[in-house]
This record gives structure tokens, sequence and C-alpha cells, in this order.
């Protein structure tokens, strides 16, 4: 594409600023040159007529497990801890092939569903697999979109209370060495960056408290973020209650895990006290409903989190608990939720889109950067086609995107860089995709088999 990049004629929600029922964005290099309304001022570089479409900020994905697009529809009718016990074993047949294509097929479903930033939560690490991180990040290099890499970890098998074998979980100082080693080998601090990481504990059950304290120690030495799982379910709370005696944010405030610089995924188990730390501390939270439905985990109280100021993202989780993994349609499922859970007032559809884009950037530190479009700001934006059958006669823009099926994409940067046109990849064949996915589910699986642990 060219330098220079004239959308016009679109419908513009830049999230932060004002809206335009007809408007231009102007994309200059990597960096957002001018956003308004009517037509752009003439000028050099290529022009796209983007009529009938809306423009959003690029959305970004705040929790995921891309690995596990291998073994989607596992457990299909289990509750977490279940889910989890059934699917350790299957996940110690992981090895840098299946990740790289399990990633690149999850990272595609992202693209095409309006996301140019992905976190994802790798904990799984198992004995002579390779390098599943390396395969991960080599993975979004080649879909392009940001990635936000969690060097997970687990240091609590079965012989310590936790729930995978103890054959996958990680000796804490190997865990700490291989997570500062993470750091070391692709964290870009820089603000136009695509790839940063984070440190990343699994949860309070799978990791003990040194490695939760040592994990948060290191992650402050190396000015790097933190994030795990936390309050997901009533059963993570009980034996929360039981093992410490406090409840998982109770538990998670004594061992350093809440402050401006983490962020939680789910936070669905929460007392207003709780909610009120949160936001006190600037911790974020990744809301995930979709996941948080498919293992019947609760709701989250999104109203709560977000009269209190905790900035809040959306996350797909999964894919072995969201065997869909888009992002475009979690807007829907997380205004459904809330609506659910807390009457019509719950959340707006443009509470929505500002979850889903600039609340996820605050997760992530980087709301000076992405998830709106302001001139200076990353061109990671996306140009949603609301002319068909799907979306025609709607007025409210917004209230299609979020309201209606996701919809087709005419256009996605990143950094000013094409990763969709037309509903297309632009780098990588769907097919190939399919085809590698299709490989490596079945390599898992058969591995499972041959040591009969298949679900
Ligand atoms: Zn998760």
């Amino acid at each position: 594409m060219a330098e220079r990049i004239v959308l016009d004629g679109a419908a513009i929600a830049t999230v932060d600023g004002p809206e335009h029922v007809e408007g231009h964005v102007v994309v200059k290099g990597d960096r957002i040159a001018a956003v308004g309304a009517g037509r752009a001022e003439p000028g050099p570089g290529e022009r796209i007529d983007v009529r009938g479409c809306l423009i959003t900020p690029g959305l970004v994905n705040t929790h995921h497990h891309l690995y596990q697009h291998a073994t989607r529809g596992y457990a299909a009718d289990a509750p977490l801890f279940e889910w989890l016990t059934r699917l350790y074993p299957v996940w110690a047949g992981l090895d840098e092939d299946i990740a790289h294509a399990a990633a690149a097929a999850g990272l595609a479903r992202l693209a095409l569903s309006g996301a140019t930033t992905a976190a994802d939560h790798h904990y799984v690490f198992p004995r002579g697999g390779g390098d599943v991180f390396g395969a991960v990040v080599a993975a979004a290099g080649s879909i392009g979109l940001r990635l936000h890499a969690v060097r997970g970890s687990m240091d609590r098998g079965r012989s310590r209370g936790g729930l995978p074998p103890d054959s996958l979980v990680e000796d804490p100082d190997a865990a700490l060495a291989g997570t500062d080693a993470a750091i070391g080998r692709f964290h870009d601090p820089s603000p136009s960056s695509t790839v940063r990481v984070a440190v990343g504990p699994c949860s309070p059950f799978s990791a003990s408290e040194r490695l939760l304290r040592d994990c948060a120690e290191l992650a402050r030495a190396r000015g790097v973020r933190l994030h795990t799982h936390l309050a997901e379910t009533a059963d993570e709370q009980r034996q929360c209650l039981a093992e410490t005696g406090r409840t998982p944010v109770e538990y998670a405030d004594d061992v350093g895990w809440l402050g401006p610089d983490v962020w939680l995924a789910h936070t669905v188990h929460l007392t207003a006290p709780e909610v009120a730390r949160l936001a006190g501390t600037g911790t974020g939270s990744a809301h995930c409903p979709a996941s948080n439905g498919r293992l019947g985990a609760g709701t989250a109280p999104l109203r709560e989190l977000l009269d209190a100021g905790v900035p809040v993202g959306l996350g797909v989780d999964g894919a072995a608990s969201n065997e869909s993994g888009g992002l475009g349609e979690e807007l829907r499922q997380a205004l459904l939720t809330a609506r659910a859970r807390g009457g019509p007032a719950a959340l707006s559809v443009r509470e929505a889109l500002h979850a889903a884009t600039l609340g996820g950037a605050r997760c992530l530190g980087r709301q000076e950067e992405i998830g709106s479009l302001r001139p200076g700001k990353l061109a990671d934006l996306a140009v949603w086609r609301l002319d068909g059958l799907e979306h025609a006669g709607i007025e409210d823009p917004v209230a299609a995107l979020v309201l209606g099926p996701p919809p087709p994409l005419r256009l996605l940067l990143r950094g000013g860089r094409p990763l969709v046109e037309d509903g297309r990849l632009s780098s990588v064949s769907e097919v190939d995709l399919a085809r590698d996915l299709r490989t490596a589910s079945t390599a898992i699986r058969a591995r499972a088999e041959r040591l009969e642990v298949a679900p």
C-alpha cells in the first residue's frame, strides 16, 4: 500500500473523540495523520472510497491461549476444574509445530474479526516440546497482529494440590529463568512495538505463593506488565478461602498482584470492596463473557467495574473454552451478558466498543499508542462493511456493529499495513491455515489417545 492512504466516506467512531456520520481518516506511514468530518483534503497517496462502512480502532484482545486452538471442542459440558483436569494431560502433547499452527489459526480468526492486537497467555511448556513460546511469537509475525506474549508458568502439580499432572509443571526457578529469558529475547518497549512480553503465572491454584511473589518482583525489575487468571469461578473462591483464608482478590493483594501494571483475566466473583480495591490500585480486568458462559463460571459485575473506574478490556479466552475465537462477536456477547445480569443500563453499545478498543489498550498499558482514532496514534484500524444484508438499514453504525453479527471487513490495518482486505487475510492463505490446524489437532489428539488420556 501507499505511504499515504486516505479512507473517505465512512462513518467514523473515534472512541475517545467526536463521531462522524461521514468522514475521513488519513494514514501516513504507520500513524494516523488526520481524522475528521467530510472528505479529506486532496493530496498524494492512495484514496479508497469506503462509503457504507464504519471505521473504528482495531480491536484489542486482552486474554487468550492461542495454543488451545488445537484442542477445541473437548469436555464440551464440563465446568472449569473438570475441564482443566481433562485437558491438561492432552496439552502435555503440545510441541512447537502444533503451537505454531494453532497460534496462526487463532490469530487469523482474531484478525478476521477486527483485532489488531492480541494478548496471549502461554503457560504450558511440555518437556521435549521445543520452543513453544517462540512458535507463538513467530505466528504473530506471519499474521501481523501486535502481540502481548504473556510468559505463563505453573509449579503446582497434583502432588502440590494443583490440577495439572506433575510432568506438566515447571520448577519455580526454571519458570523464573524461562520468563526472564523470554523478556530478554522478545520484549520491545518501543511505542510502535509489535511484540511485548508480560509475566503470567497461570493462577493462584496452579502457581505457588513463592512463584507469584517472585514473578511480580521479576516483572517490576524488568519493567514489564503482569497478567494472571483471578476470581473466575466459585470453585476457585472456595479453594482459595480454604487454603489461604482469603478470597482470590485479597490473596492477590497480599502477594503483590494488584497495581496499575497488572491486568487480570475474568474477575467474575467480586465483592463491592474488591471492586473498589481493583479500581484504587489501577488493576485492569480482561472480561471474557463467551468463555465464562461456555464454562458456566458466572457473569462479571461489569457495570460495577466500569462505574468504579477499573480499566476493562474484552478477551476471547480459549480457544478450548471459546471455540469461535472471534473478538468481533464478543462485543455483542459482553452487552447481552451485562444486561442479562444488571438490566438494560448495564452496558451501552458504545461502552462495549470502548472496552474492545481503548479499554483493552489501557489493560495492556498502550492507551497512548492504540485504542482510539486520533492523529499521532498508530494506524491500527478496522473498516467494517455495514451495507450488506446483515446490517443494512440500521441507522446507528455503532449499534449495527455491536448488536448485529460481526460485519465483514473491507480493510484491517495494523500500523498502516493491511492484515485483511475484502474479508480475506492479506499475507496468508486461510486454506493453508485450516489444513495445518487440522494436522496439529489430529497430532495432539493421537498423542493423548496413545497415552489413553483423551477426554
Ligand atoms: Zn484463560
